[in-house]
């Protein structure tokens, strides 16, 4: 479980912009570059080496 606060703060590394958090999937994810970053034992890897590409209907079901 991810701290709202923390989710709050947190931006995309890339396009600073905000992220959604896939709670089935323990990632966050930015709907603009289709990246769905890691949180590993409930710290967030905010990094692109790290995040994994996304397909538009993944990003569909989230919303
Ligand atoms: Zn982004």
């Amino acid at each position: 479980m991810l701290d709202k606060k923390l989710l709050e703060i947190l931006a995309c590394p890339v396009c600073k912009g905000e992220l959604l958090y896939d709670r089935g999937a323990g990632e966050l994810v930015c709907g603009i570059d289709k990246l769905a970053y890691p949180v590993r034992e409930g710290v967030p890897v905010m990094l692109t080496a790290e995040a994994r590409a996304i397909t538009s209907d993944e990003l569909e079901s989230l919303r």
